[in-house]
């Protein structure tokens, strides 16, 4: 999965330092991000690539020896040649991974720094904290931390039959799972039994938790859970959410490990088996 960069770590500590000329520099605008792309082979800028352009930035992270941060350039400061602006969300399937999975998290961060700027409290303009990842109000004192949205996803199990889905309106057309937020007040089980029984109409039980996975792209952290379906296998899509859904055998399924995604992991977990 995307996390998955050994022998690399993404040690995620807030300690600024000073960048050093070849710190990785992560610069969105909208929903794109200054890369670089070489076939297969996402490129974000060095520090020194940018250095005269930049008007602000922060500290965000480390992974294996190379700090990063994220950057605001000047109007008019001249793009590296080769770089441009690119969609974040075609960046999953890029390589190394470590860089894909450090511009999604640096994405998570960017958006809640983006929307923070002001205090929800009062209104103030807040202010960086330094000794901590936290924006403070400097009139009210709220503290800001940084937002990360639980959501599940479900992996509905039917005798030798997996649930699969497909999103409606969405521009990603590959299987899916159950999946939606976890509701305020709600645990993580109680979402499951919820989220599949609004798309699908099905009830189900034997939770058994899988794995999370870090999704900076949406500020989630994906909890993966298998269930046994419990009752009637007959569904009832809802279709402002799902165009369908529907019962697949191991052996109907041809679809590779990607690598990225825990709906592709859970997925090929249950075609090789080692489901819970
Ligand atoms: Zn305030």
């Amino acid at each position: 999965m995307i996390q998955e960069i050994d022998p690399l770590r993404l040690d995620n500590q807030y300690r600024p330092t000073r960048p050093t000329p070849d710190a990785k520099v992560c610069v969105f605008r909208e929903s794109a991000a200054l890369v670089s792309r070489r076939e297969d082979a996402l490129v974000l800028p060095d520090w020194a690539q940018l250095a005269e352009g930049i008007e602000r930035s922060a500290y965000l992270f480390r992974v294996g020896e190379t700090d990063y941060f994220l950057a605001g350039l000047r109007d008019g400061f001249p793009l590296p040649e080769g770089f441009f602006y690119d969609d974040v969300r075609s960046h999953r399937r890029l390589n190394p991974r470590h860089e894909v999975y450090a511009e999604m998290t640096a994405w998570h961060l960017y958006v809640w720094y983006r929307d923070n700027r002001f205090c929800g409290r009062c209104g103030a303009p807040t202010r960086h904290d330094e000794r901590q990842r936290m924006l403070s109000c400097p009139r009210c004192g709220n503290m800001i931390f940084p937002k990360i949205c639980p959501a599940i996803i479900a992996a509905v199990v039917h005798e030798d039959r997996i649930l699969l889905t497909r999103y409606a309106g969405r521009t990603y057309k590959n299987y899916a799972l159950v999946a939606g937020f976890t509701e305020i007040g709600e645990t993580a089980e109680d979402t499951v039994r919820r989220e599949v029984f609004e798309e699908t109409g099905l009830r189900v039980k034997n939770l058994r938790y899988w794995t999370t996975q870090p999704w900076g792209i949406e500020s989630d952290l994906l909890i993966g859970y298998f269930a046994e379906l419990d009752g009637s296998p007959e569904i009832t899509l809802d279709r402002s959410e799902l165009s369908m859904a529907g019962w697949y055998a191991r052996d109907e399924l041809e679809i590779p490990a990607d690598g990225v995604s825990l709906t592709n992991d859970m997925i090929r977990a249950f075609i090789e088996g080692r489901n819970p």
